[in-house]
């Protein structure tokens, strides 16, 4: 039987609420599986659901949400046209980094997402998503705003790398790099587009 890419994410989706594959099954409130359009040809990738995200079932809400919204419109995107997930679709206690057997658990998510989606774009916010994508050490203070040839998942994407949204919080500096690399990601999506 024929199942769209729609179909395909809510099945995935099913799947995900109801995962108990790794301990932060316990102590979620809700799974947060990703927002977006099936077909969308940019996927955002974060490292896992916040306090509010958690509570909420959706990824980047709150004030979080609001900075990337922000972002997105650096880079002449809008939210509603980019699919956004996470590297770990459970809530990591106190925002703690996940744990590398929680990232290899929730891998199957992350491989349904990309091999269903099929993207010509995915931008990863932070290390974590970085290093899972690119199987290898990733130090974003050298390595952001690199356009790179990738396959994951058999499938083929431009991979740009830049900070986590929430690095804005840590100071002006910092603000101004994120800011700098959604002006400079915008340029690149539409020299290749
Ligand atoms: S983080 Fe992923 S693997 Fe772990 S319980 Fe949640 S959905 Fe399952």
């Amino acid at each position: 039987m024929h199942m769209s890419k729609e179909e395909k994410l809510r099945q995935l989706e099913a799947e995900a609420k109801a995962c108990k594959r790794c301990r932060l099954h316990k102590t979620r409130t809700n799974v947060v599986f990703g927002s977006g359009p099936a077909d969308a040809e940019i996927m955002l990738l974060g490292e896992g659901p916040g306090f509010m995200e958690d509570k909420s079932g959706a990824p980047f809400v709150g004030a979080a949400g609001k900075n990337l919204d922000s972002l997105l419109q650096t880079a002449g995107l809008k939210r509603e046209d980019v699919y956004i997930t996470n590297i770990v679709l459970c809530r990591p206690p106190q925002n703690r980094d996940p744990l590398p057997d929680e990232i290899e658990s929730c891998k199957c998510f992350l491989e349904g997402h990309i091999s269903v989606i099929k993207p010509k774009f995915i931008i990863t916010l932070g290390r974590v998503a970085a290093r899972t994508l690119l199987g290898r050490y990733v130090t974003m203070g050298r390595e952001h705003g690199k356009l790179l040839d990738c396959t994951y998942a058999g499938t083929d994407f431009k991979l740009y790398l830049t900070y986590h949204p929430a690095a804005a919080l840590y100071g002006a500096e910092a603000k101004q790099r994120l800011q700098a690399d959604f002006k400079k990601l915008g340029q690149r999506i539409k020299s290749i587009r």
